[in-house]
């Protein structure tokens, strides 16, 4: 099975019946700003090549968002922080994502989220996020190069062990807090396997200063360090 494959039947998930109801029904009351554009109103699958020794995780996609442009942290202010950092970390062409078709080639690193249908107030349940788990896990295991993964908060901290432990990972226990920085060394599948943690770059982290695009640089020069770029 292939990425592609996987992205694709990723795309027609109807799993959480709560989900599914919200994607589509903000898919069909659009943002006032957006009302001229077709939102994907779908689950967004991961983005990035299967050579990928990188992963990047995040929480959800946002309403108007990834569940607008279809393509995974692009359309709303996280994007813009994640893709500037990792353009400035060599491992995008253009710092920006705007939507699909728009130039963007990332290299070295594949991005996705613990939940891929965006959720109401940004807050999938815990039982949502264990129905999605099993993608992530199929995701990574298709990623033979992986050797770093990027958490960004703690809810895709937590949700990461059981899809580290399905994708053949040996988690450590107890299991290490989260924390910004966090680093935590596994042994898997394909050889080691470093975790870092990172605060979220959600509006509620970037507009308070909690985190700041130094910090984030620091954690993606950690990760390219790891991976060996
Ligand atoms: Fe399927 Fe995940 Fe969306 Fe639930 S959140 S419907 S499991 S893609």
């Amino acid at each position: 099975r292939d990425l592609a494959v996987l992205d694709a039947r990723i795309s027609g998930c109807r799993a959480c019946p709560r989900l599914v109801a919200w994607r589509e029904e903000v898919a069909r009351v659009k943002r006032a700003s957006f009302r001229d554009e077709e939102y994907w109103g779908r689950p967004v699958p991961g983005l990035g090549p299967a050579d990928a020794r990188i992963a990047v995780v995040g929480l959800a996609p946002a309403a108007h968002g990834g569940n607008r442009t279809g393509r995974v942290f692009t359309g709303d202010r996280s994007g813009d922080w994640i893709f500037a950092a990792l353009w400035r970390a060599g491992l995008a062409n253009q710092p920006t994502s705007t939507h699909i078709g728009d130039g963007l080639e990332l290299t070295g690193v594949r991005v996705a989220a613990s939940v891929r249908c965006a959720p109401p107030d940004n807050a999938p349940t815990p039982q949502e996020r264990n129905t999605c788990n099993p993608w992530l896990a199929r995701e990574l295991a298709l990623l033979p190069d992986l050797r770093v993964v990027v958490v960004l908060g703690g809810f895709g901290w937590t949700a990461l062990w059981p899809v580290l432990a399905a994708a053949g990972y040996r988690p450590p226990r107890p299991r290490p807090k989260f924390g910004h920085g966090i680093e935590v060394a596994l042994a898997g599948l394909h050889g080691p396997l470093t975790l870092l943690g990172s605060y979220h770059v959600s509006q509620q982290n970037t507009f308070t200063g909690r985190l700041t695009e130094p910090m984030l640089d620091a954690v993606l020069s950690r990760a390219t360090e790891l991976a060996g770029f």
